[in-house]
Parts: C-alpha cells; sequence; structure tokens
C-alpha cells in the first residue's frame, strides 16, 4: 500500500484531511511518526510557495510520498491579512485565538468595515523526493462576524461567517464544513488525482 505523509502538525487539520483521504488504499502517516524531523521555517510570500518548499522539504527527509499544505485567512478590509501569517498572526499583544478575534475587531472597527468580505485559502503540493507531482487550491468565501459563535473546527472558523450555511464554520459538522471549505476543495482534487495515478499503476 502505499503511504502518504500528512505535513501538518494541526490536529484539526489532520482531522479534515484523513476525512476526505478516507477509503483511498493509502497508508495515512502523519508527522507525529518521524518526531526527529525539525520543523522548516515558512518563508514564502504565497500559499502555494509554502506549499511546494514544505512538501518538498518532508520528501527529501522521508523519502516517502508527502502532502503538504498552507492556508490562511484573507480580510478585504485589511489588505487580505494576515494572509500567509495566519498562524503567527499577532503573535505577541494577541497569542489565543480569543485574543486575535478581539484584535481583529479592533483593526475592522478602525477601518469602518466591521463585516469584511473575507475568504480561506488553500494551496496543496504533493511530492516525491525532488519532484513537485501534483497542486491544487481551493477558496471559500465568507464574511467576518463578530463576536465569535461555535466550538466546532478551529483557528479562525468562529469568526467566518458563511452566508449559504447561515452560521460559522465553527458551528457546523467536520463533514459539513469539508464539504465547502477551501481544504476539502483542494484535497478532493488531490483524492481524484490519486485514485488516477494508483490506477495508472504508480
Ligand atoms: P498553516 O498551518 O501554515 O497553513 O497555517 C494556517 C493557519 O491559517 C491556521 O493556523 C489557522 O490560523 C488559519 N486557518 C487555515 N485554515 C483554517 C480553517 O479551515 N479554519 C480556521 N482557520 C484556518
Amino acid at each position: 500500500m502505499t503511504a502518504l505523509l500528512l505535513a501538518t502538525t494541526s490536529a484539526g487539520k489532520l482531522r479534515e484531511i484523513r476525512e476526505v483521504l478516507a477509503g483511498l488504499a493509502i497508508e495515512v502517516r502523519a508527522l507525529a511518526d518521524y518526531p526527529s524531523i525539525v520543523e522548516p521555517e515558512e518563508t514564502g510570500r504565497t500559499f502555494e510557495e509554502n506549499a511546494r518548499a514544505k512538501a518538498l522539504y518532508y520528501a527529501a527527509a522521508t523519502l516517502c510520498l508527502v502532502v503538504a499544505d498552507d492556508s490562511g485567512l484573507e480580510i478585504d478590509a485589511l489588505d487580505r491579512a494576515p494572509g500567509v501569517y495566519s498562524a503567527r498572526f499577532g503573535a505577541d499583544e494577541a497569542p489565543t485565538y480569543p485574543e486575535k478575534f478581539a484584535l481583529i475587531d479592533r483593526m475592522l472597527e478602525q477601518r469602518h468595515a466591521p463585516e469584511s468580505a473575507a475568504r480561506f485559502a488553500c494551496a496543496l503540493a504533493l511530492a516525491r523526493p525532488g519532484e513537485i507531482l501534483f497542486e491544487a487550491r481551493g477558496t471559500i468565501e465568507g464574511h467576518i462576524t463578530s463576536p465569535p459563535r461555535g466550538t466546532n473546527g478551529f483557528g479562525y472558523d468562529p469568526i467566518f461567517f458563511y452566508p449559504p450555511f447561515g452560521c460559522t464554520l465553527a458551528e457546523v459538522p467536520t463533514d459539513r464544513k469539508s464539504s465547502v471549505s477551501h481544504r476539502g476543495q483542494a484535497f478532493r482534487q488531490l483524492r481524484t488525482f490519486l485514485q488516477q495515478w494508483q490506477n495508472d499503476g504508480q
């Protein structure tokens, strides 16, 4: 069976990705299976650059087939911040997500756009040592809401209002979120690629 390493340490992401890839003839591994590998720094200016760099780094380190993704929240009224800096956003003054939500509220107040349009974006790259085999991207459009609502999901989900659901992404179960999310879209494309790739005898 082909082994595929999911290059993420986020439990929330792992849960979502495992659900989308369930049922494939693939042994899904996590970074926890490779505790000695040091995490690389994310220095790219785009989600795509970071995803490619991470996938190639872990493929070289493990000699395994690796999928890496980079994702984040883009808020239009903040010139698409925090973007690739979503995980690190407000690190010193706002280390927890509730503090990040409050910081975003204050920044949006200053711009008179409390419910700014926003999107989550996800770029993924599949690599084997020295070679990118496949890339995909997904986005989901919504707007910022305050106060935060919901306890499912992770990260910025409680302040991301998704109009077709009439609620935030933290108010729906993981499988419902994945059916529309940026990561769900990108990983469903990966699922289709992997099925084809295996059928072609790779
Ligand atoms: P990454 O692990 O470098 O891709 O950083 C992604 C960061 O973007 C996460 O730590 C979250 O802060 C945010 N993010 C990405 N996807 C989601 C999502 O589906 N829901 C909420 N926050 C997300």
